[in-house]
């Protein structure tokens, strides 16, 4: 008899899975008959932290949001920030790290109200590979009258976003670069997926957008003015802030110095000229 093999469905990768194994993300793997996400419930990282420094500018400014991170990524930046808990296979979170239920979590973004928290982000590492325990909390979040926010590389099959985006209320996409193949060779993803993404989003909740700004791979006048062109082609898409923010050597990317203060604020104002809110990141 053949061993029995489902393919997942979340991001364009599709891996196909076989009993007990695991999937590219490391964050989801077939158990039982079933492509389930391992990292449910797994805390790797907590904090209560400024909405600005989601970055959301134009989301409740001022107020804080419980942000919470478990483990793994679809993609493999080599310039990753938090490279510990994205390339992590969970080993040192599934056996020691913190478990909170969507109702714990919950409960504790409830008691936070009182320090200005508006709700719970899911970021640090991607959340939309555990999309199932962000829907699950998200839920109970509208209960309480309290946000739920998504910091994502927006690498998601519209069938997922489209049963998740209903329950979210604000969202910043990386839109890491505008060529096709940056996407994909360089960072393991693929942008019509990602475009596709930020139209289902647009269109469902308030969006803000990331681009890292990386020395020779995104840094051209004339790819930041496409990129800042096809956002501007979106229905009021001139109104969706653009972060355009400085790289720092990291992880695998350390052949190339931190980008010139400078170079990011001429690629602001050529996205300026599609835009009406650009901000300088990282500076
Ligand atoms: S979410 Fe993970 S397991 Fe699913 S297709 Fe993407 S990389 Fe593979
Ligand atoms: S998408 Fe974000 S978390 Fe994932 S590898 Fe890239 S930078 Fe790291």
């Amino acid at each position: 008899m053949s061993e029995e093999k489902k393919a997942c469905p979340v991001c364009p990768r599709r891996c196909v899975l076989s009993e007990g194994k695991t999937g590219f993300c490391r964050a989801r793997g077939m158990r039982k008959g079933a492509v389930v996400p391992l990292n449910y419930g797994i805390i790797s990282s907590i904090a209560l932290d400024p909405i600005e420094k989601k970055p959301l500018a134009r989301y409740y400014p001022g107020s804080r949001i419980l942000s919470v991170g478990s483990f793994g990524c679809s993609l493999h930046c080599p310039f990753c920030q938090n490279y510990e808990i994205s390339m992590s296979d969970g080993e040192e979170f599934l056996h020691g790290g913190r478990y909170l239920s969507p109702e714990e979590l919950t409960d504790y973004a409830v008691k936070l109200r009182g320090r200005g928290n508006i709700g719970v982000a899911f970021t640090y590492n991607e959340p939309l590979i555990g999309w199932e325990y962000v829907l699950d909390t998200a839920k109970l979040l509208r209960e309480k009258d309290l946000k739920t926010v998504l910091v994502t590389n927006g690498c998601a099959n519209a069938e997922i976003a489209e049963q998740l985006l209903p329950w979210v209320d604000a969202l910043n996409i990386d839109l890491k670069c505008f060529r096709a193949e940056t996407y994909a060779k360089t960072l393991g993803g693929d942008l019509e997926t990602v475009k596709n993404f930020i139209v289902l989003a647009a269109e469902s909740c308030h969006v803000e957008l990331t681009t890292l700004i990386v020395p020779g791979m995104n840094d051209t006048e004339e790819e930041i003015r496409d990129l800042t062109q096809w956002i501007a082609s979106l229905p009021d898409g001139a109104d969706i802030p653009l972060h355009l923010t400085r790289f720092f050597p990291r992880y695998r990317m350390t052949d190339r110095n931190a980008t010139e203060r400078q170079s990011v604020l001429r690629l602001v104002s050529i996205a300026r000229e599609s835009l009406r809110y650009v901000y300088a990141g990282n500076m």
